[in-house]
């Protein structure tokens, strides 16, 4: 163990589900530990998405720890989909209960990480000036904690406030007697929105691509359905292990092809009225099926023709793609929010945004005058992260180099040329693709049980073989390329990022992907070189 205090045995970056979980297994195995984070508080993305109506999607009972069964026992959920103010407070709860807090520097961003290939350690600094060295680096980033801005022409003259919902200030934003602007219709607007229209004196949503969303129907959590949860939460655990997203999403194993018409409708309508992701689980063809998808689609279109009320509103706001191809989102009154008055939609299909004024937002048809603009843009998913730290392995070589042409790694876990260096739900792991929490912990786990088992042996490198992560890419794309999410323009391809390579990046299928790393582990770190 190390004793220097500017060298520990780990350096994590981090401190969102991923980072905290991960600093206490690597307390667990006797290592010592930093972790550096860029946020004044724990918590990443629930720290930093602080926008009106910020909420899960996979329910909280399932969207939670399950590392400590005394935690998952006396943590009380007040909704069926917890608010990001409640999941804040669950993340400093573990951060006290598991006194986390005594090894994190927060304020502090990592910029970067050099492997001296002699010593086998890594040397990190941060923008503080501090200087760590460490022998494993695991970046705990997160997927969705880039933002992504557009560089809209004259964005620096706007007059008025400019928010992110990612970067959402912690004060509260008093939309009261105003004009707002909304850019993007993903899931973080489409929660934000019905929020906001019910505030402010006039709401524009500027939509580019309308999306497909099913009602969160959620709800406060009785106190006995809980207890019933807790008294067997293993159950609800084991049964999402078994689900290709890792939650229970109640997966038929029948094709919407195999069934009649009003047999498809009885389950869309129940699915409906249930609400939430699920959704997606009717039918196991779902996702790899163009005409057994269709289905589905214009299901929620007839949705969305009846929740609005001008044809024409509709219209627009009804997707034309695949659902589940872009992330299902799942909402609360997103639809019947544009019926209200004070409610304009703004198609930039027909009419793309030129530029933003001084006054407003300016599209080829029409200035629209407001006096705050939101961005709910989005972000530079999975992989900007890891490529704003100047990461350098082997040989000096950069990842911003050798991931240029997109991201190549072994289990989403490790890349080739980067000994010791770990990534938490990194592209080619289910990542985004699953329940995070559960991923976050099979990752953290799983690193974990590695470096005890290297310690085990008086092993002080571990790096992913070219052949074994070449063999991983190529599988990743092929279990990608039977499904239906290559044939739309998503983040999880980074498409919404101009100049992005078009890589599909999560890998699908949570069960398959721990069997293969429990086998991995089990083979003596397969497709691992050690030394
Ligand atoms: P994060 O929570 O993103 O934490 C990463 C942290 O790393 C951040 O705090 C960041 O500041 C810090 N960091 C990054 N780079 C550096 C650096 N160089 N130096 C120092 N610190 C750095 N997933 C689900 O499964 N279900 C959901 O319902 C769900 N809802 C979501 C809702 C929103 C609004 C968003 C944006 C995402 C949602 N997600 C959901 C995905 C969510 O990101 C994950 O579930 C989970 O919170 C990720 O945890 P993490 O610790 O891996 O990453
Ligand atoms: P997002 O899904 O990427 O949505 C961004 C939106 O902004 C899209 O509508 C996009 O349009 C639009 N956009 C981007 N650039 C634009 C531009 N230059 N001009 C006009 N419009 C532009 O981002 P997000 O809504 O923040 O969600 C990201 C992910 O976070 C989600 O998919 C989900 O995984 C997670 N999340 C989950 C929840 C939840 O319900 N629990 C809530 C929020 C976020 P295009 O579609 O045309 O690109």
């Amino acid at each position: 163990m190390s004793t220097d205090s500017r060298a520990c045995d780990a350096v994590v970056v981090g401190a969102g589900f991923a980072g905290l979980c991960m600093l206490h297994r690597l307390r667990g195995i006797g290592l010592t530990a930093r972790v550096f984070e860029a946020g004044t508080g724990v918590g990443g993305t629930w720290f930093w998405n602080r926008y009106p109506g910020a909420r899960c999607d996979v329910e909280s009972l399932e969207y939670s720890y399950q590392f400590s069964d005394e935690l998952q026992q006396e943590w009380e959920w007040t909704e069926r989909y917890a608010s990001q103010p409640e999941i804040l407070r669950y993340l400093n709860h573990v951060a006290d209960r598991f006194d986390l807090r005594r090894d994190i520097t927060l304020q502090t961003r990592v910029a970067s990480a050099t492997f001296d290939e002699t010593a086998n350690r890594w040397t990190v600094r941060t923008d503080a000036g501090d200087e760590v060295s460490a022998r494993f680096f695991i970046m705990a980033t997160g997927c969705l904690s880039s933002t992504n801005t557009p560089a809209i022409p004259g964005r620096e003259t706007f007059a008025g406030p400019m928010l992110h919902t990612g970067r959402w200030p912690h004060e509260p934003v008093d939309f009261t007697g105003k004009r707002v602007a909304v850019i993007g219709t993903g899931s973080s607007a489409i929660q934000a929105i019905p929020l906001i229209a019910e505030q402010a004196a006039h709401l524009t949503v500027f939509q580019r691509t309308a999306n497909f969303s099913v009602p969160a129907q959620n709800r406060p959590l009785a106190a006995e359905e809980q207890r019933a949860i807790k008294r067997d939460y293993a159950d609800l655990r084991g049964r999402g292990a078994q689900m290709a997203f890792g939650f229970d999403t109640r997966s038929s194993e029948l094709s919407a092809l195999a069934v009649s018409a009003a047999e498809r409708q009885a389950e869309y309508e129940d699915r409906w009225a249930q609400g939430g992701l699920p959704f997606l689980g009717s039918y196991a063809d779902m996702l790899f099926d163009r005409a057994a998808n269709a289905t589905a689609a214009d299901f929620i279109r007839g949705k969305i023709r009846a929740l609005v009320r001008d044809p024409a509103v509709a219209d627009v706001l009804t997707p034309k793609g695949i659902v589940g191809c872009k992330r299902l989102c799942s909402d609360t009154d997103y639809f019947a929010t544009f019926n209200r008055p004070n409610v304009t939609l703004v198609a930039l299909a027909a009419s793309p945004i030129e530029a933003i004024t001084e006054g407003g937002v300016r599209t080829a048809a029409a200035l629209h005058e407001v006096d705050c603009i939101v961005f709910a843009t989005g972000f530079d998913a999975m992989t900007g992260p890891l490529l704003r730290v100047d990461i350098r392995g082997r040989g000096g070589r950069t990842l911003r180099d050798k991931w240029a042409e997109g991201p190549r790694t072994y289990l989403g876990l490790s890349s080739a040329g980067f000994p010791n260096l770990f990534i938490i739900t990194g592209p080619g792991s289910p990542s985004v693709l699953s329940n995070m929490v559960p991923s976050i912990e099979q990752h953290a786990n799983w690193i974990a049980a590695c470096v005890a088992w290297m310690d085990a042996r008086g092993l002080r490198r571990i790096e992913a073989s070219p052949e074994a992560e070449d063999a991983w890419v190529a599988h990743v794309n092929e279990v990608a390329d039977a499904t239906l999410y290559p044939s739309c323009n998503s983040w999880y391809l980074g498409s919404n990022i101009p100049g992005k390579p078009r890589v599909f990046m999560p890998y699908l299928g949570f069960p398959a992907y721990v069997e293969k790393c429990a086998q991995v582990a089990a083979g003596g770190y397969e497709g691992f070189a050690l030394a």
